[in-house]
């Protein structure tokens, strides 16, 4: 294994971009528990490199691979000789791939000279989102500003944007792209940071949740590997800091938190996508929002948001054992979820962590939980985990940004103005 990777780096080393041609992902349905266990045993047959898009965990859930082209005849046999129906979900993953960057060609041609010239129907570059930031700040002085939490590893800077009205408010926390090949992600943060700034004053209720809290938006808390996304490999995941002794670079920056730090559904193997890292907070995009979030400490919310699988999401992961909030903020999910179907007529699935998806430990809206903000919220955006949707899993075609970001702010909203109107 660590032959192949050090071989597959070097490749990329000499030929620049990753591709994907032939790959396939597969839409796996397991019926019960025994192909589960199957499922779950493929994982460790790190030879075939494959790529869980989606784990498996139980069999109401579908599983979603990603099958390099050399793995296919394999993982075939294998779910056909265990009678483990799947269906092809991406008949050429490169193809998409191919697809998306000919969408953002149409970009190139036309730079933007304000955020109203924005093209907020495209995937950005992580330098388009970063101007796009500057010119959001330089247009409106008096509401928003830029503060710079820290540096990634490779010395990129963690921007956050600040909306505010007025001095020493209690603040709503709201992060995008801490997975970097979730591009929906910091496509709709940017969308979101737009409304906000275009939306003061003019919008009754997010005027109201204004002039009572400053809200902080990263776009991008993962700007080294979403560089990498765009330079190198579409679907990267975690940060790009070099694990000593191994082959395998980077940390999945949501198992890097201290909340049950490396326990189940975490990984200790720096070569595995949910690897937790070495230490909790080891990672420089993690800890810069350790530090911010503890020297505030006033943060009245907590909203990190993921794809994808239309979820949304409260504490906890790690533990079975419900939070001391669950009736408020399962009620409170219900009632965002409705907000966000009420739009397009998307549907969300909602509870905890660990009962809707799996257990995951050293999860930020864990730890944040935990440091005593309450209203904290997980969203996988578009697409679902179901049949049928777009069979397009990560590269959900750009003409879906702006419907997402439009149902996404209206559960988003719910969030805020039941915080606001809950002081605690
Ligand atoms: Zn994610």
């Amino acid at each position: 294994m660590r032959k192949l990777l050090v071989l597959a780096s070097l490749f990329l080393a000499v030929f620049g971009r990753k591709t994907f041609e032939r790959h396939q992902v597969l839409r796996i349905t397991a019926v019960n528990d025994v192909q589960i266990s199957l499922l779950k045993n493929l994982t460790d047959h790190e030879y075939l490199e494959l790529d869980f898009w989606r784990e498996p965990v139980h069999e109401s859930l579908p599983v979603d691979v990603h099958v390099p082209s050399t793995s296919l005849h394999k993982v075939k046999s294998f779910l056909k000789n265990n009678k483990i129906h799947y269906e092809i979900m991406i008949q050429d993953l490169q193809d998409l791939v191919d697809k998306e960057q000919q969408e953002m060609m149409r970009f190139r041609a036309h730079q933007p000279k304000s955020t109203n010239d924005f093209d907020y129907t495209n995937y950005h570059t992580l330098d388009e989102i970063y101007t796009f930031i500057d010119m959001l700040v330089k247009e409106n002085p008096k509401l928003v500003s830029k503060i710079v939490i820290g540096q990634s590893y490779e010395g990129r800077p963690l921007n956050v944007l600040k909306f505010s009205t007025g001095p020493n408010r209690p603040g709503i926390w709201i992060d995008t792209g801490i997975h970097s090949r979730e591009w929906i992600t910091q496509a709709c943060g940017t969308r979101f940071a737009k409304m906000i700034a275009a939306s003061y004053n003019r919008d009754a209720a997010l005027t109201d949740i204004l002039n009572t809290f400053d809200i902080f938006l990263e776009i991008i808390v993962n700007p080294d590997g979403f560089q990498f996304t765009h330079t190198t490999d579409r679907m990267w995941r975690k940060t790009r800091k070099p694990n000593p002794g191994s082959p395998c670079v980077g940390v999945d920056p949501n198992r890097n938190w201290n909340a049950s730090f490396g326990g189940p559904g975490s990984s200790k193997d720096p070569c595995d996508p949910i690897y937790c890292g070495p230490s909790a907070h080891s990672e420089s995009e993690v800890k810069a929002i350790v530090d911010f979030v503890q020297s505030h400490g006033k943060l009245k919310a907590f909203v990190s948001i993921h794809s994808y699988s239309q979820f949304l999401l409260y504490p906890y992961g790690y533990t079975k054992t419900a939070c001391k909030d669950k009736t408020e903020l399962d009620k409170l999910a219900r009632k965002a979820v409705a907000a966000l179907k009420s739009l397009y007529g998307t549907k969300y699935k909602y509870g905890s962590i660990i009962n809707v998806i799996y257990q995951a430990s050293g999860g930020s809206i864990d730890w944040s939980y935990d440091q005593g903000i309450k209203y904290s919220y997980t969203f996988e955006l578009r697409p679902s985990w179901s049949s049928p949707d777009c069979g397009c899993g990560f590269l959900l075609p750009a003409d879906q940004i702006i419907p997402t970001a439009e149902e996404t702010w209206r559960a988003l909203m719910v969030i805020m103005e039941h915080t606001k109107n809950n002081p605690y």
